[in-house]
């Protein structure tokens, strides 16, 4: 096998709420081809720090499901539930920095996106059970990057998400903290993800700085809808992939991906992922208003 570069390091990171879909296909290709056109390495980490939306053997549902996509993982797994006392440690170094402080608002007095009303912060002491913690972002916050397919990107983040949930109410994790803490973790180059994430990403890299790691290069590539429109999903009951459409499965993901079609000799899993890798190009990807 060929040396992987050390400097390209892609990860795709399923929560295990359901199997493996054509939205999550893609997201998956994607990843795993840019990290092997850069001869790089990939990884899967199952996102499984939400119990209440998790769904019982899904996680090895998606994982067989890679595999017979011929989607094959580098090093072993992360699972995210065996990474509590790292999350904590984030808290504690967030807290020592006097960024942290406890919210008990309830979904009626929210704030905009999501935001504390602001009466939390000055009350600490009477902030009741169960209460959520909040990661602060003064008003000038801005986060700007460049994203891989969506082009330049620039968040105020202090004025429009505001201070964000880190340790919910009811103690698990946020997605945003566990996100950035095991992608600092597993030494992550690049994030290939959906645009539904998009406006995860300044939070992650507000994180990752307050946090002091390096952060990754990030790109988005566009939602598969379904044809109500909305984004294929779990929780709408996208059709699971089946594992003898695979070949099937994978030309329509690479369509979607605007990438040459494998020609019609290629008959094997094997044939079509490895024409795919030697022709992938992020830049013909479309960008998320571009997509028919
Ligand atoms: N676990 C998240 C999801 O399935 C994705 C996490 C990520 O790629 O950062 O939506």
């Amino acid at each position: 096998m060929a040396e992987l570069a050390p400097t390209y390091r892609g990860r795709f990171a399923p929560s295990p709420t359901g199997p493996l879909h054509m939205g999550s296909l893609v997201a998956a290709l994607a990843s795993f081809l840019d990290a092997r056109h850069h001869q790089g390495t990939w990884l899967v980490r199952i996102d499984d720090i939400d119990p209440p939306r998790e769904q019982a053997g899904a996680a090895r549902l998606i994982l067989d499901s890679l595999q017979q996509h011929g989607l094959y993982w580098n090093e072993t797994i992360l699972w995210q539930s065996t990474r509590t006392a790292a999350y904590q440690q984030a808290l504690t170094k967030l807290e020592a920095a006097g960024l942290l402080f406890h919210c008990d608002c309830t979904r009626a007095t929210l704030g905009a996106n999501g935001s504390c009303n602001g009466r939390c912060e000055p009350r600490q002491s009477s902030v009741s059970a169960p209460r959520a913690l909040r990661v602060m972002v003064p008003p000038d916050t801005r986060i700007k990057f460049i994203d891989g397919i969506q082009g330049s990107c620039k968040y105020d983040l202090g004025n429009t998400i505001h201070d964000f949930v880190v340790q919910r109410k009811d103690k698990l994790p946020a997605y945003q903290l566990a996100a950035a803490v095991d992608d600092t973790h597993q030494k992550i180059t690049h994030v290939v993800r959906g645009a539904d994430l998009l406006d995860s990403t300044p939070r992650q890299l507000y994180l990752m700085d307050k946090l002091g790691s390096t952060s990754p290069h990030y790109a988005h590539i566009p939602v598969l809808l379904g044809n109500d429109g909305q984004k294929l999903s779990k929780q709408n009951h996208a059709p699971a992939l089946a594992a003898d459409k695979a070949s099937v499965n994978l030309r329509e993901a690479l369509g979607f991906l605007n990438q040459p079609s494998p020609p019609q000799a290629a008959k094997t899993v094997t044939a079509i992922v490895d024409f795919a890798i030697r022709h992938w190009s992020i830049d013909r990807v479309l960008m998320a208003d571009d997509t028919p």
